[in-house]
């Protein structure tokens, strides 16, 4: 067993680097939407062999148990080639969500599956009235001898339909406070009563679902943690998506292809623009110092409080500032969809644009995470 973290930086970046180069399909690298899992199966599975397809996990569950400082350079490893997310919430969001609340059989089950690509997850948290709000959410879940039966609509659910499982949150009482009153379940979509129907967003990507529920029957055992006690479990995921969304992988594509378009049309000796350029090639150095300060704690066992709120309003906005540049760089053909040629430069301007628009709400919008960080961080009177 290789023990990642005793290696030095330089020789981890190498090895990934290889492994990347000679491993990744090439006809997979640089796509600016979400990727299918058709598409990534393959890739998924060689990873998975490889024993890299959870460097966030525990090496004892099967991850690569990396330091913050090697996450930061696996991150920006993918970056550089251009590596495609993967429909990784399994990994990232509700794996360490099972290992920490979950069942001795539930970790048995779901762990090993997640890893290996037989599960697939989706998120079943959003509403057509229950977004920045979620604790309003209606979707019920109601006991029925060894049962629970499901009825209620989710909505944005990404990638829905390439998931085999859902981890939902459901109403399962109606009286006190409206946090206290859900639970949090683990669902196979085959269960009879679920249908999906694909969403298609405004650069024609089908990206995100709505998820029906009808009277779906599913087990007790689906459930995670105690009945009614789902809002401290949501939390707790919605940490870890947000210390994945804070990666500094996504806005090192944009300015990666700023700084080449930027170059070869002489802007880099134009004192406006270079003023514009390192302010945002600084916000992203400060966006991975950041990144590596809450990976750091979640390795040393604590839990991600309210703080983490800051990550995620920082890498959305940068990315934002940084596809603007890009955007902006591209005159006119910058406005043109797919890869166009500017200056000698081959890239897509428009695509990184689009992509970055809807990073400011998925996972919390920025106003929300402004008011978590002024009522539990700063505690700032409400
Ligand atoms: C690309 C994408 C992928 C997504 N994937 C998923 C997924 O897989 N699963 C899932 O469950 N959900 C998903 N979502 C949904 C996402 O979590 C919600 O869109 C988000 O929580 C905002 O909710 P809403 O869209 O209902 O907007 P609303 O809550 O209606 O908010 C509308 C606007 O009002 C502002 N606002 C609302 N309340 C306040 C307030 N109290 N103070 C200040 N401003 C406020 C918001 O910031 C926002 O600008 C996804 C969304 C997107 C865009």
């Amino acid at each position: 067993m290789v023990d990642w973290n005793a290696m030095s930086d330089d020789a981890f970046r190498e090895e990934v680097r290889a492994f990347f180069e000679q491993n990744y399909p090439e006809p997979l690298r640089y796509i600016l939407r979400r990727a299918r899992w058709e598409e990534m199966k393959d890739w998924w599975r060689r990873l998975y062999e490889q024993g890299w397809i959870a460097p966030n996990w525990p090496v004892k569950e099967g991850g690569m148990g990396l330091d913050a400082g090697k996450m930061v350079i696996y991150l920006e490893e993918m970056e550089r080639h251009g590596v495609a997310r993967a429909p990784d919430q399994g990994i990232t969001q509700v794996g360490p969500i099972i290992m920490k609340f979950g069942t001795e059989a539930q970790r048995a089950y779901y762990l090993p599956r997640t890893l290996s690509g037989e599960i697939i997850w989706c998120q079943g948290y959003s509403e057509p009235n229950a977004g920045s709000d979620l604790a309003s959410l209606q979707t019920s879940a109601v006991p029925d001898g060894g049962h629970f039966v499901v009825n209620g609509q989710k909505i944005w659910t990404t990638l829905a339909h390439d998931a085999t499982h859902i981890y939902l949150l459901a109403r399962t009482a109606r009286q006190g406070k409206k946090q206290e009153g859900i639970s949090f379940f683990l669902v196979d979509l085959k269960t009879a009563g679920i249908s999906i129907r694909p969403i298609r967003n405004l650069a024609m990507h089908e990206e995100f679902c709505e998820v029906f529920f009808d009277n779906v029957r599913i087990p007790r055992a689906a459930l995670v943690g105690g009945l009614n006690e789902g809002w401290t479990i949501a939390k707790a995921l919605l940490g870890y998506e947000r210390l994945n969304i804070g990666s500094p992988r996504r806005p090192a594509y944009a300015l990666q292809r700023l700084e080449q378009v930027a170059r070869a049309k002489g802007l880099l000796s134009d004192a406006g623009f270079v003023d514009r350029f390192t302010a945002v090639k600084l916000d992203l150095e400060d966006l991975a110092a950041l990144y590596a300060r809450f990976v750091d704690q979640v390795k040393r066992g604590k839990d991600l409080g309210p703080e983490v709120s800051v990550l995620k309003i920082w890498a959305m906005e940068a990315w934002q500032r940084v596809t603007d540049l890009l955007l902006e760089i591209g005159d006119e053909q910058g406005v043109m969809p797919g890869i166009q040629e500017v200056a000698g430069v081959e890239a897509d301007f428009l695509n990184p644009f689009y992509y970055a628009r809807p990073a400011t709400i998925y996972g919390g919008s920025s106003e929300i995470q402004r008011n978590i960080l002024a009522k539990y961080v700063l505690r700032l009177p409400g």
